[in-house]
């Protein structure tokens, strides 16, 4: 496995791959591993004959006060992971290698990025796109792979793409989670012991909107209602940012289930902040 740092040198080793044949697949991290990440990298590498695997902290998808500086990394050890995940190439720039000084072009879809984590997160999705269109143009992947635990950054990723006639194939991997239903995160490492044994209960409080969906319950305030009162009882003094049922691909906010519809939501212990989600489906 190499590692570069120069996305002019990445760009080359991927344009010769692709000359001769192979099909590239992208795996887009920031790093510090677990295996979420290994699935993502395992669903490239059946995908594609190479995989390039990219490991960098995003310095602009994270706002004023965020955990940029905090955020878990070790170099080492993922070098470690992604070549025992059939890695062929790890691409960890630093900010300077992705962003000149004077940096100018951002991209966004506005739309898909107002509500969920956008709202509490304004910038985060342009930062996320700019990285990942920068990050397609560098490499030119046939195959980029993301995870569903991000779900909205998956959905805007698809649209961006759509909407700019990027010639790649998105796929989504499902939510790793730990075997007491914890949705594996990098960001989990900041949870204190009494944290990691209460934060199991954010996916059973979305399992418990779910369950009532599937005895028939389609109006989303019950449901939402439901999962409210499971961590307003289990998750005493957590803040819940939001819990929005939305349409999967458009990320409308439903009022009502009708046929597929997420159910997402954004819980702070203490003070670290985890994502979740679940699939609503009637069949
Ligand atoms: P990150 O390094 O947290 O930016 O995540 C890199 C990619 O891994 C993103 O596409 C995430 O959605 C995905 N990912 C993170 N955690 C999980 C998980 N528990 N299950 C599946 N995919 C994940």
């Amino acid at each position: 496995m190499l590692i570069l740092s120069s996305p002019s040198e990445t760009g080359k080793l991927c344009a010769r791959w692709r000359a001769n044949g192979s099909r590239v697949a992208l795996v887009p991290t920031m790093g510090f591993f677990h295996a979420g990440h290994e699935s993502l990298m395992k669903l490239g590498k059946n995908a594609a004959d190479k995989l390039v695997v990219s490991l960098f902290v995003n310095p602009a998808q994270f706002g004023p006060g965020e955990d940029l500086e905090k955020y878990p990394r070790n170099l080492e050890r993922d070098a470690a992971i992604a070549e025992k995940n059939g890695c062929d190439l790890l691409f960890a720039p630093t900010p300077r290698d992705m962003y000149a000084d004077d940096h100018h072009t951002w991209v966004e879809v506005p739309e898909l990025a107002r509500g969920l984590c956008g709202a509490s997160r304004p910038g985060h999705f342009r930062g996320v796109c700019t990285v990942v269109l920068k990050l397609l143009m560098i490499t030119h992947p046939d195959v980029a792979v993301f995870g569903r635990k991000d779900w909205q950054q998956q959905a805007i990723i698809r649209m961006m793409c759509r909407d700019l006639n990027i010639p790649v194939e998105i796929l989504s991997a499902p939510i790793a989670r730990e075997e007491d239903g914890l949705a594996l995160s990098s960001r989990n490492v900041y949870l204190s012991p009494g944290e990691r044994a209460i934060a199991p209960h954010i996916h059973r409080g979305l399992e418990t909107a779910a369950d009532l969906l599937a005895r028939g319950e389609k109006d989303v305030g019950r449901l939402k209602e439901a999962a409210l009162a499971y961590w307003e009882s289990n998750l005493p003094g957590c803040e819940v940012e939001y819990a929005s049922v939305v349409h999967p691909e458009t990320l409308e906010t439903l009022p009502v289930v009708t046929g597929s519809a997420l159910l997402a939501c954004a819980i702070r212990l203490g003070s670290t902040r985890l994502i979740d989600n679940i699939e609503l489906n009637i069949s």
